[in-house]
Parts: structure tokens; C-alpha cells; sequence
């Protein structure tokens, strides 16, 4: 049995959290691979490496004094590496990189000395084998991982050395020039590590115990979620809820893999796990989250019902645009289409024209419109949720704009005024949750 155990930048703040990650590391000798972020802030006034080392990128690029900023990140390695009493050379790989600083150093390349360095301090502090990252996560050139390459150098690697630590967020092009995951990538790094070597589990560590029900700078202290299906995890994070990278599940869910959320402070509690199938039926509904500012291209037209192709005619526009739409409630003679407002900022008067050219139709834009997601697998089949959803918004006075269910009724999406927003999800939160 082999365990992926990632931790996060605010589990590698200092050297008091690498004791921590040592600990949690040496107490199941499964956990043979780690992954790390970063370091990250100490407390919510400091600066992680990753925002650091992209500041000093910019710094150089416009040929701005650099170095206050070059001495913060050598203060932050050189620290730890003091106080954990480590052997590593550190400053001989800081001195080189700094002499790199001046011929145009690539901005990928240098942020990912991030992870780069911690990885090197984390190896020597847990005696387990430093394997870079960009020699085991091979992009192909159109910026998409080539998951046989990487699988053979994953295995080679892990049958080679037995208990690894590898960097996460880069990998490299096949000339070996390193390319820079999205940010929080470490997450994908681990997963990917974790399908290669086909784990029983990947942990992902972080500063809180699992997912939480809901937003908690909306709802006060809102419970932490037990189970939760990749599904759902993905119904919640498109809609806001910011737990992992996006693209961590998909690695893992072809491989039934489950990925356990675990926090550092708190190694005890048992976080969430997050797998194919959940048996637990407790709750009707597993969490809520939402997003503000929306935009309705609100068309309608007198007998539009009898008009085959109208609605290609107008998603037609929308792609032209290169615009992904969100949901299309719709009537006998009228529909809408809701997109984020921010994928129509430029375009979004062309749009209107070409929709009542190309349709004939009344168009109007409703520009005020916020998304709340109800998520939960055991709402399947189930009578009443939409009853009890109405009756709550309804005592709080609160108006419905619109609402979408999908077919496998794993989510409930209610429209409201951005205004009504935060009600909206506290009064929710109180009846479901
Ligand atoms: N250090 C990178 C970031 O801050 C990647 C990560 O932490 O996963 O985005």
C-alpha cells in the first residue's frame, strides 16, 4: 500500500510546520512519496515564495532594483536550513540562480525554484530522495502532460529510490525547459504522481480540516463535509468553492483513487475524503457555494416556439464570441443565456446586435445576477428539496431570477440579485445544512 502525501505552502511556512510534516511523514510508513508547494505565508501580513519570486521576475524585466526582494527569499530558505540544523548546500544553489538573474532568466524557470529549493530542504530534513520534477512531469509542446513519458519516469524513479520528494507546481518540455503548472498546481502534481504509481491514497495537506459546507466568510464556523464525491467536489469548486486546483480529480477519478484532505495543525482529525462512491446517506444536501456577477442575455420573440434552430442561431453567437455559456432557462417564446460577466466584458454589445439581427428578436441584458449552487448526491430522487429551497427564500423575502437542475440532480441552481446573495446562502445554509 503507497500513499501520496502533498503538503501545501502553509504547511511549509517555517520550520516549526516542516516538524510538523516530519511527523505526520515518519508516522505511516506508507507515505514513501511527498510532494511539496512553496514555502508560504507565516501569517496572513506575509508573502509566500511563489508571489515573491513572480514579483522578482517583474522586477527584472523592468530593470527595477531587485534586490530587498532577492534578499527576502534568501532570508526565508536560509532560515529554515539554520534552524533545522540541515546539511543541504543552499547557498551554493542561491548564488548560482542569482547569477542567473541578469541573462534573462525565464519567469517559469525562476518561480519554480520555489518549490525547487523546499523540496531539496524537505529531503534532507526527511532523509527521503530529492526527484526533480522536471525530470518526471513531461509536458508535450502544446502545454499538455504526456502521461506514458511521465509514467515510466515516475515508476523508474519510485522502483529506483523508494521514498521520494519531488517539487510540485513545474514539469519540463521535452527539451527540458521547465514549464510552470496553474497556480496551486502542486495539487495536480500530486495526483499525477498518484495515478503513475496507482496509490491507494493521495493525502493533500493544508491549514483546515477538509472541505467546509459552505463559504465560511459568509456563514460563521460552517461544518466540515465527511464524504464527498469527485462529482460533487467538482460541482462545488466550478461554483466557487475554493478547495483544490480544478484539475486535481481528474488524474486520480479514472483510478478510483480518493484523495483525503488532511490539515497539519490538526493531523488527528479525520478531514474529508473524497472518492467515486460515497455511502454515507446522513445528508440530503453536502454543501453550498456561489458565485457573484453573472450576466442574462434575456431574448424572446412571439412564436419562437415554432422556429426550428432558433436557439443554434444564438448559441451560434455566443461561440463566435468564444463565449462558454452557464445555463439557458428558458420559456415558450423567450430563453436566456447566463454567462460570467467577465467573459462578455468587450463583446457584449456586438452580441446583442448580432442576436437581433441574426434572430429577430427583443434582447435585453439583466447585469445583475449572482449563482448559488445547492450540491448533494443524496438529493437524487428525492421529493421536496425545491419545495423547501422556495418556501426559505420566499420567508426571506428573497426573489428567485432563475433556477437550473441538472439531469442527475446533483445540484440546484437558484439565480438571485447579487444583493440577495450572502441571505441567500445563510438562509440556505440554516435550513439544509
Ligand atoms: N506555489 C504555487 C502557488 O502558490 C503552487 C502551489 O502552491 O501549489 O500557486
Amino acid at each position: 500500500m503507497l500513499v501520496v502525501t502533498k503538503f501545501g505552502g502553509s504547511s511549509l511556512s517555517c520550520a516549526t510546520q516542516f516538524a510538523k510534516v516530519k511527523r505526520i511523514v515518519e508516522s505511516d510508513a506508507k507515505r514513501k512519496i511527498v510532494v511539496v508547494s512553496a514555502l508560504g505565508k507565516r501569517d496572513a501580513s506575509d508573502t509566500k515564495i511563489t508571489d515573491l519570486l513572480y514579483i522578482l521576475h517583474a522586477h527584472l524585466k523592468y530593470g527595477v532594483p531587485y534586490e530587498e526582494i532577492w534578499n527576502m527569499v534568501v532570508t526565508r530558505f536560509l532560515d529554515i536550513k539554520a534552524e533545522l540544523h540541515l546539511q543541504y548546500d543552499i547557498m551554493a544553489d542561491l548564488e548560482g540562480l542569482k547569477l542567473e538573474l541578469n541573462k534573462g532568466i525565464a519567469e517559469d524557470y525562476l518561480v519554480s525554484r520555489g518549490e525547487y529549493l523546499t523540496a531539496k530542504l524537505m529531503s534532507d530534513y526527511l532523509g527521503y530522495t530529492f526527484v526533480d520534477a522536471k525530470d518526471l512531469i513531461c509536458f508535450n509542446y502544446d502545454g499538455k502532460i504526456d502521461y506514458a513519458l511521465t509514467e515510466k519516469k515516475v515508476k523508474l524513479a519510485f522502483s529506483e529510490y523508494g521514498i521520494i520528494v519531488v517539487p510540485g507546481f513545474y514539469g519540463a518540455y521535452p527539451n527540458g525547459s521547465v514549464k510552470l503548472l496553474s497556480r496551486g498546481g502542486s495539487d495536480v502534481t500530486g495526483s499525477i504522481l498518484a495515478k503513475c504509481l496507482n496509490v491507494s491514497l493521495y493525502e493533500n495537506w493544508t491549514d483546515v480540516s477538509g472541505i467546509l459546507a459552505a463559504d465560511p466568510r459568509i456563514i460563521d464556523h460552517p461544518k466540515a463535509i465527511k464524504e464527498i464525491t469527485y462529482e460533487e467536489l467538482r460541482e462545488l469548486s466550478y461554483m466557487g468553492a475554493n478547495v483544490l486546483h480544478e484539475e486535481t480529480v481528474f488524474p486520480v477519478q479514472s483510478l478510483n483513487i480518493p484523495i483525503n484532505l488532511k490539515n497539519t495543525n490538526d493531523p488527528n482529525h479525520p478531514g474529508t475524503l473524497i472518492k467515486n462512491i460515497c455511502d454515507d446517506k446522513t445528508d440530503i444536501v453536502t454543501g453550498l457555494a456561489g458565485k457573484k456577477e453573472f450576466v442574462s442575455f434575456d431574448i424572446s420573440k412571439n412564436h419562437m416556439s415554432n422556429e426550428i434552430g432558433f436557439l443554434r442561431k444564438a448559441l451560434t453567437i455566443f461561440e463566435k464570441y468564444q463565449v462558454s455559456v452557464e445555463h439557458i432557462p428558458s420559456g415558450i417564446d423567450s430563453f436566456s443565456v447566463v454567462v460570467p460577466q467577465d467573459s462578455v466584458e468587450k463583446s457584449q454589445y456586438e452580441i446583442i446586435t448580432e442576436l437581433k439581427k441574426a434572430l429577430g428578436a427583443e434582447v435585453s441584458l439583466d447585469e445583475d445576477i449572482a449563482l448559488v449552487a445547492v450540491v448533494g448526491r443524496n438529493m437524487a430522487g428525492k421529493s421536496g428539496i425545491c419545495g423547501m429551497i422556495f418556501e426559505t427564500l420566499g420567508s426571506h423575502n428573497i426573489n428567485v431570477k432563475l433556477l437550473a437542475q441538472g439531469p442527475s440532480e446533483l445540484n440546484i441552481i437558484i439565480g438571485v440579485s447579487q444583493k440577495d446573495y450572502e441571505a441567500t446562502l445563510k438562509a440556505l445554509y440554516q435550513k439544509l445544512l
